[in-house]
């Protein structure tokens, strides 16, 4: 993807060897360890949680862009129940945000 934010640019590479660091340097979802990228689970275009370390997971290609059934961008839904179920913490954490920030102003009652 390109990236747009060329003054974020060292911020962004410094947030995503985090991420990967983090997670170390494999796919959290296969183990590959090769080609990983860092995904953010709420878009880079927002400002707010581009850099935020909780925004961010280390996937293989397969399951960042490319496989139908199981990937961060081809099948958004399957992945986000994935991380409900395999990381609760930090699915919480992201659903709260989205609660706080994008659905506030939806009564659910
Ligand atoms: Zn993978």
């Amino acid at each position: 993807m390109k990236v747009n934010y060329l003054s974020n640019k060292k911020e962004l590479k410094e947030w995503a060897d985090t991420v990967k660091l983090r997670d170390g340097h494999r796919c959290v979802i296969c183990g590959v360890t090769e080609r990983i990228n860092a995904h953010h689970i709420l878009p880079v275009e927002i400002e707010e949680t581009r850099l935020w370390l909780e925004n961010g997971i280390s996937l293989c290609p397969k399951h960042h862009k490319f496989s139908r059934n199981f990937s961060a961008h081809n099948n958004p839904f399957v992945f986000l129940y994935w991380l409900e179920i395999a990381r609760p913490e930090q699915y919480k954490k992201i659903k709260d945000f989205v609660l706080a920030n994008y659905l506030s102003i939806f009564n659910f009652h």
